[in-house]
């Protein structure tokens, strides 16, 4: 119920077209994502650091991504760049079950750890390259990348079934935040949701 959300979830639904279980869903405590304090109107609009120089999407950006992947009714989706663990939790709230991959382990393990005191169980994650995706549990309903390349790594469509929907931001100085579906036959097509502006999806694991 729209009555119910916080004023800062509110607004954003007034700002921009999403359903309403994308907002209720997101409706987490975002400063426990975080590890400094930052005050209220800092973590309702903005991107904000999670340590090793990256960063917790912000609100608009993670309400537009999952509002885009929902569209076809996932449940079971792959997260590639855990983070913060934020995104992971709202997608946690709105299907069966997410598979997160990340390639910094304590990143990885605080957002784990944020996640458990949440009292959320509904995913599984991965400390790994995530341009390789996370072949063991393939294929998925829905990919979602947090972080930014010049293409899609391949084995991210291979993993995708026909049908899902992949969104990712591509490019490397510009990026446009693009949606992919694959349709029955494969064919892959593609829109553009617009400009955005990510951390760089890296290759290879680091500790
Ligand atoms: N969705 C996150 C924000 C992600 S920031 C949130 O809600 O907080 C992007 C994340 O992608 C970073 O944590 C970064 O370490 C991770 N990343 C970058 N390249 C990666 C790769 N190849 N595989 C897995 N994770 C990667």
């Amino acid at each position: 119920m729209a009555g119910k959300l916080p004023p800062w979830l509110r607004e954003l639904g007034e700002s921009i077209q999403v359903d309403n279980s994308v907002l209720e869903a997101m409706d987490l405590p975002r400063e426990r994502f975080v590890d400094s304090s930052f005050n209220a109107d800092t973590l309702a609009a903005q991107a904000l650091p999670i340590g090793n120089g990256q960063t917790i999407s912000k609100p608009s950006t993670v309400a537009r991504m999952t509002d885009a992947l929902m569209k076809c009714r996932p449940k079971k989706v792959l997260e590639i760049g855990t983070g913060s663990g934020y995104q992971t939790a709202v997608l946690c709230r709105l299907v069966d079950m997410v598979y997160t991959v990340e390639r910094l382990r304590n990143i990885q393990l605080d957002s784990i750890r944020r996640l458990y005191r949440l009292e959320i169980y509904n995913f599984k994650a991965l400390c790994a390259d995530g341009t390789l995706g996370w072949k063991t549990n393939a294929p998925y309903d829905a990919i979602m990348v947090t972080a930014a390349a010049q293409t899609v790594p391949p084995a991210l469509f291979e993993q995708l079934s026909p049908g899902g929907l992949l969104i990712m931001p591509v490019g490397e100085q510009h990026q446009e935040l693009c949606v992919f579906n694959k349709s029955e036959s494969g064919e892959i097509t593609r829109r553009s949701l617009g400009s955005v502006n990510f951390v760089p999806l890296i290759a290879g694991v680091s500790d």
